[in-house]
């Protein structure tokens, strides 16, 4: 996964980013034997060698973007109290400290990104990024339209009126629904407080895509790195 020269001096811990381009700028940066003073170019922590003041940098920590379908019953955190099983607990070989992005219920399931990537987490949970989140609810009996109004022009929760949200059904049963409803806010238990607020509490709930991110081969429990493409789309 290739990253700008400056960030990966910041990741190898020479100095701050802002100060890593002025050593790029002032002709300190060699990139395979080579001075670079562009600051946009882009290098392979694991294929390009790269110096200061002719020193070999090496980055700490190697950026991972992992894409997950979290299982209903683990919980998304790094490390439990008691012991209960995490998200960490299933990604058996990534040795890197990484940390969810946002938080799924325990009893959520569905699509997950995990990293070890600071900003990119900041990015990605910044209430002024719209990246949209879409989940399956199932809800008990069958909300009428006006309920599906409600909730796609915003409803009043305790922490205020949610935002304009897609709301579809996708299928009636006898004393449920299945919705589709795509948010881009990511407050705590949205999806099932909105569902309440129209009194069709949620049976099961499921994220299947954020953006364009969906869990197509991923069972329950699967994960897999994301390509150098997923991650760009998310910067
Ligand atoms: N909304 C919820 O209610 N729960 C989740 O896990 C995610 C969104």
């Amino acid at each position: 996964m290739k990253v700008r020269l400056q960030k990966f001096l910041a990741m190898a811990g020479i100095a701050s980013r802002r100060a890593c381009e002025t050593l790029i700028l002032d002709g300190r940066v060699q990139v395979n034997g080579k001075i670079v003073k562009e600051l946009g170019i882009k290098v392979d922590p694991d294929v390009d060698e790269v110096r200061v003041d002719g020193e070999i940098c090496r980055i700490k920590m190697k950026p991972v973007y992992i894409i997950m379908n979290k299982p209903k019953g683990v919980l998304t955190t790094v490390k439990d109290p008691f012991g209960r099983p995490t998200i960490i607990d299933l990604l058996a070989g990534v040795k890197e400290r990484v940390f969810p992005v946002g938080r799924l219920d325990k009893d959520t399931e569905g699509l997950l990104i995990i990293t070890n990537d600071g900003e990119l987490s900041y990015k990605l949970t910044h209430p002024k990024h719209q990246i949209d989140k879409t989940y399956i609810a199932k809800v008990m009996g069958v909300p009428d339209e006006k309920d599906i109004r409600r909730l796609r022009k915003g409803i009043f929760l305790e922490d205020g009126k949610t935002a304009p949200a897609k709301v579809r059904i996708l299928k009636k049963g006898k004393n449920f629904a299945v919705l589709e409803i795509i948010i881009h806010e990511g407050r705590k238990r949205q999806v099932r407080r909105m569902c309440e607020a129209i009194g069709h509490p949620v049976l099961s709930l499921r994220r299947t895509r954020i953006g364009n991110l969906t869990l197509r081969g991923l069972a329950p429990g699967g994960w897999r790195y994301m390509t150098e493409e997923e991650v760009n789309y998310l910067k």
